[in-house]
């Protein structure tokens, strides 16, 4: 294989140089040049590149990987591409990228775009719109090789026109993270004490077996969830603890939908790396099925559980059919608590099933609990998202607000029918965000907003003290939630 061409190119005028760059037979670069980017992925170092990269080295081509938290669009990276393949986890993902876009087209006019990821199949037709040569979904990356393979041979392959969602096991392989950013450019794990620990990413599972209604994996996955072998798991975890990683942060959508499989990393990991911590999503259903796992997850190093609570209305929670109730929510709370594992709920406290009177109660709940600084206080203004393909559409209209599809956005926009609720999830929304950039505590900021709710509910408010704090936990420097908007500073960043 020949050196890769932009180590040839520099000195020359930018004007030559974009030249050369598109024509890497003139600098006897034979590779294909195929670029893999990440718009954003929670701060974190993304396995879903280092997979699909792992697979197109493997195949002799020559991969960049361009991870857009940290690193920036440059001709030199993509003027040479093939193929330019975008990962759309999320929202807030899909919404870089799609500002991304241009500026890729300019950078690699000659280069096909693809697009993978939760997000991608059900924007499918907007994307196409873009440019978008190829829409991927599910375990996506042999048909990304397949397709980047077909580009390669034929000049003038048309364009993928139908979307591919491969629900069948993929082989897997050790993730290449050679081209990524170093692990401590990323979000890092915060101790109570203030101190910080290097943090690894990886994935033991893909999808999920089950399907909750506002989930953005269920249109995707369809309720199945696939294992990444034990041992592809276990080699990125040591590759990660070489480069400094102290702590590994299991991605899975659940850690639990395969129980046995977890155990199985978890016990040579722990074997292997004593010292080492980690933490993972684990939903409040599978906590109280596997009540015996809590032990074993302290023991092995675990400190840190994310769970999806969503709210502590019975109703609400049917209706989003999250496969737990109020009360399992609070048996969880005491489970950790008992076993010593910190917990992170994360709450959509906005939906059309919202009323004032019981965002009030899900604040007062949080305050009875002791888990003022369990929560981030960002998720007591998050408003529910409907993304395209989401099972909250199956309801009848008049239960969801819904009233009509917004490309902007890339959701269905739902109005209250109480005027007052949207009102107070705005205020809620302008105070939280204040509040975190003057740097109130989580006390102060959860008085705040429990001071504009009592206010629009017409009642006097009292402030609830230290006692109702809870422990402090650890938590991930990155505090952004998956399905946000993105920042100005994100959208300008690249
Ligand atoms: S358990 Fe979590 S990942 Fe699985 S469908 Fe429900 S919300 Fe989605």
């Amino acid at each position: 294989m020949n050196k890769c061409c932009t180590t040839q190119c520099s000195g020359t005028t930018d004007k030559k140089r974009i030249d050369d760059l598109q024509n890497p037979d003139k600098n006897n670069c034979t590779r294909e040049r195929i670029v893999l980017i990440s718009p954003y992925d929670l701060g974190r170092q993304p396995f879903a590149l280092a997979e699909p990269a792992a697979l197109f080295s493997q195949a002799g081509y020559e991969v960049k990987c361009l991870d857009l938290s940290q690193q920036k669009l440059t001709a030199e990276v993509l003027a040479p591409a093939t193929a330019v393949f975008l990962y759309l986890s999320m929202l807030t993902a899909t919404r870089i990228a799609i500002e991304a876009m241009p500026r890729i087209k300019k950078m690699a006019p000659q280069a096909r775009i693809a697009v993978f990821g939760w997000y991608a199949p059900v924007n499918e037709k907007f994307l196409r719109e873009l440019g978008v040569d190829a829409v991927f979904g599910g375990e996506s990356e042999s048909d990304m090789l397949n397709y980047t393979t077909s580009i390669s041979e034929q000049d003038d392959h048309p364009a993928r026109s139908e979307t591919v969602v491969n629900l069948n096991r993929i082989d897997f392989l050790v993730p290449d993270r050679q081209s990524l950013p170093a692990l401590e450019k990323y979000a890092q794990l915060v101790l109570p004490d203030g101190s910080k620990r290097i943090m690894g990413f990886t994935e033991t599972t893909r999808g999920c077996k089950h399907i909750c209604r506002h989930c953005p994996v269920v249109p995707v996955y369809q309720g199945r969830f696939f294992a990444v072998p034990a041992n592809i798991v276990l080699e990125d975890i040591r590759q990660q603890v070489v480069k400094g990683a102290q702590h590994i942060s299991f991605g899975d959508p659940d850690f639990l939908n395969g129980p046995r499989h977890a155990r199985r990393i978890i016990e040579v990991m722990h074997e292997e790396f004593p010292l080492l911590t980690y933490d993972a999503v684990i939903k409040i259903e599978h906590i109280i099925k596997y009540p015996d796992y809590l032990p074993f997850l302290r023991d092995s190093g675990c400190i840190l559980v994310t769970t999806a609570a969503e709210s502590v209305d019975d109703k609400t929670l049917e209706f989003l059919d999250k496969g737990h109730t109020a009360a399992e929510f609070e048996q969880v709370v005491s489970l950790m608590s008992e076993h010593n594992i910190a917990l992170a709920p994360t709450f959509i406290p906005f939906t059309p099933w919202t009323t004032i009177n019981n965002y009030i109660e899900l604040l007062d709940k949080i305050a009875e609990l002791e888990l003022i600084m369990c929560v981030n206080p960002v998720q007591l203004s998050l408003r529910l998202l409907i993304p395209s393909g989401s099972r909250i559409l199956e309801l009848p209209k008049e239960e969801t607000c819904i009233t009509d599809f917004n490309p902007a956005s890339l959701g269905y926009k739902w109005v209250h029918r109480v005027t007052e609720v949207d009102a107070l999830q705005e205020n809620i929304r302008h105070w939280t965000e204040k509040a975190e950039t003057d740097g109130l505590s989580r006390l102060e900021i959860f008085n705040g907003i429990r001071h504009i709710a009592l206010k629009a509910a017409g009642r006097n408010a009292v402030d609830v003290t230290e006692n109702h704090c809870g422990i402090t936990v650890p938590t991930h420097s990155e505090s952004w939630y998956c399905c946000a908007e993105p920042t100005e500073q994100q959208l300008a960043s690249f």
